[in-house]
């Protein structure tokens, strides 16, 4: 019998004033000497006041300025190539993937310290950057350990909350796709993986209606889902359960460098998009509730919210059907053109 192994995080701790077990986690993993990467934000506001629980540790910290590979190498020839233990990453996606990467290449553990619940980079093994104006996407180690302490992320602007609540349900149409892959091309598929991505996402969408996200109860079911988003992608070693026909429609915006939409909410468009390809061609999906839910929450549901034409739109969702073709999507099986994307953008009241 054959055994993959995967790498998981180890820690996980999402609640109030869980940073406190920082020391603890630091213990646990046997870090003795480590690099702490934040931003000069961060470092004011959150950072200070970890003045007790670093207190005792040997540790050097560096101010991540930008998310590029050139910014995580300047980091590591700064530091020497130093002996450390662990990397710790406080901060939003920006810090945090700078710390994946940097964390990788010095074969040190990573503990990963979210500011935000902006998209579900959180825990994942993958360190999204910007190079020349294109998104790259590398593979990193996952964190050994992520503490996500609600009392911090809750002060982040509502509209990173709103745009992570758009990742997360984004898996909703990412797994479909998945399924269709496995249905229509013979395609490996990991059911463990695909219910630990989905299922927070059908959970939130189920409850739309009373739906807070400042509410603790609802922030946690958020911050969980995410983290759960990453254990997946980390567990089959590919982004495939969090990332579909959506996620290349955000990408493709991404690449036309259209408009002024967050990742989560390019996503989450594109899953109300994808949701009613798969409604009409193959009869499962509800586009409906994804708009709803996203409503409910206050998250665009509209390109113009976001700062895109009609016309962009359009050109981004043909743009999508060129992208990653070997990842099979709604998109590969039915190969949908202009005027059908037109439809659904006039039907879905997206444009
Ligand atoms: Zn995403």
């Amino acid at each position: 019998m054959r055994f993959k192994t995967v790498e998981l995080p180890y820690h996980v701790y999402i609640g109030e004033g869980e940073i406190s077990k920082l020391g603890k986690v630091l213990e646990s993993l046997e870090v003795s000497y480590f690099l702490l990467l934040t931003d000069s934000v961060v470092k004011n506001l959150v950072v200070v006041n970890l003045r007790n629980e670093l207190a005792e540790w040997d540790y050097d910290m560096v101010i991540v300025e930008t998310a590029k590979m050139e910014e995580a190498r300047k980091i590591m020839l700064q530091s020497g190539f130093s002996d450390y233990d662990a990397v710790i990453g406080i901060g939003g996606g920006k810090v945090l993937d700078v710390s994946k990467v940097v964390s990788t290449e010095m074969n040190a553990t990573l503990i990963s310290i979210p500011t935000t619940a902006s998209h579900d980079g959180i825990a994942s093994p993958v360190a999204s950057f910007k190079e020349n104006g294109k998104p790259i996407s590398i593979s990193t180690n996952p964190p050994s350990a992520v503490i996500a302490d609600l009392s911090i992320i809750r002060n982040c602007p509502i509209r990173l909350l709103r745009s992570g609540y758009g990742d997360l349900i984004s898996n909703i149409s990412s797994v479909r796709d998945w399924q269709l892959a496995r249905d229509l091309v013979g395609e490996n598929y990991n059911e463990v993986a695909a219910s630990i991505a989905v299922m927070p996402a059908q959970l939130m969408v189920s409850k739309a209606d009373e739906l807070d996200l400042t509410l603790p109860p609802h922030l946690l079911m958020l911050m969980r889902g995410l983290i759960m988003s990453g254990v997946a992608i980390a567990l089959v070693g590919s982004s495939r359960p969090a990332s579909g026909a959506e996620h290349k429609f955000s990408h493709a915006i991404d690449y036309l460098g259209y408009g002024n939409g967050t990742h989560g909410e390019q996503v989450a468009i594109g899953t109300i998009i994808m949701e009613f390809l798969h409604e009409r061609h193959y009869g499962k999906g509800n586009w409906e509730l994804i708009k709803n839910s996203l409503e409910k929450v206050n998250a665009p549901t509209t390109a113009k919210e976001i700062g895109l034409t009609k016309e962009q739109v359009l050109e981004a969702l043909m743009l999508a059907k060129k992208l990653r073709k070997k990842r099979f999507t709604i998109l590969e099986a039915i190969n949908p053109t202009k005027e059908e994307f037109e439809l659904i953008l006039s039907k879905t009241g997206i444009a």
